[in-house]
């Protein structure tokens, strides 16, 4: 585990969306809910089995859903992010520490649900959608050419030459969340990210609740409040 932080001017956080700031998944809520049939359980299975990777799986799932635009912005209105998170981003602003959001979801309904909850100004990095009438046109600028797994390569993002000199913090639920998690410095996990790092017996921090990692990053502002 990384040893003393002596400044959170040190540190940039990186947060995973779905299910790490949002209370469930928001791309397989809105599958099961404006798919034209069922055909996404399968590549679902496929993907849960490794036999494809989340771009390949997210365009098959996508590719059978009908939404309009105004749908989905209606769809969206409902959904609550976590309230500590907007207690965060203060925090790390004012240490010019992030937060910066990684996530294989599209930049749209990250953007939407950020505005509806009152954030906004946050960088983002994820996948991209347009729209045609009521079907979605799928964009992924954060491929990995050499790795097939995921549809936004968060450890390329994770690994931008800009934050290098920076001990990296990782907040994160998923499978698409274990490699950036494996080159962070310290981690918060849960779910299946939590799972991986028990199993492999690497240093990580659980994750069940967001206050947790509020706690833990105004301890490193109130300690350099001291010390100064
Ligand atoms: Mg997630």
């Amino acid at each position: 585990m990384f040893g003393k932080i002596n400044s959170l001017s040190d540190c940039l956080v990186f947060f995973d969306f779905d299910n790490t700031l949002t209370p469930f998944d928001v791309l397989d809520d809105m599958v099961l809910r404006f798919s034209m049939d069922d055909n996404w359980k399968e590549l679902e299975q496929q993907w849960l089995e490794g036999k494809i990777g989340s771009r390949e799986c997210l365009k098959g799932q996508l590719e059978r859903v009908r939404i309009s635009k105004p749908a989905l912005q209606k769809y969206l209105k409902k959904i609550r992010i976590s309230p500590v998170f907007k207690k965060i981003i203060p925090l790390l602003k004012k240490y010019q520490a992030g937060p910066v959001i990684l996530s294989d979801n599209f930049y749209f309904i990250i953007d939407a649900i950020l505005r509806n909850n009152g954030i906004k100004g946050i960088e983002i990095c994820a996948n991209d959608l347009r729209f045609n009438k009521d079907r979605l046109t799928l964009s992924f600028p954060h491929t990995n050419s050499s790795c097939w797994k995921c549809a936004h390569c968060k450890t390329k993002n994770l690994s931008n030459a800009r934050f290098n000199s920076k001990i990296k913090i990782y907040i994160g639920d998923g499978f698409s969340d274990i490699c950036p998690a494996e080159k962070a410095d310290i981690v918060f996990a849960k779910g299946n990210l939590l799972r991986h790092f028990r199993a492999k017996d690497l240093p990580y921090k659980r994750l069940n609740d967001m206050r947790q990692v509020y706690t833990f990053l105004k301890g490193i502002d109130i300690a350099e409040s001291i010390n100064r």
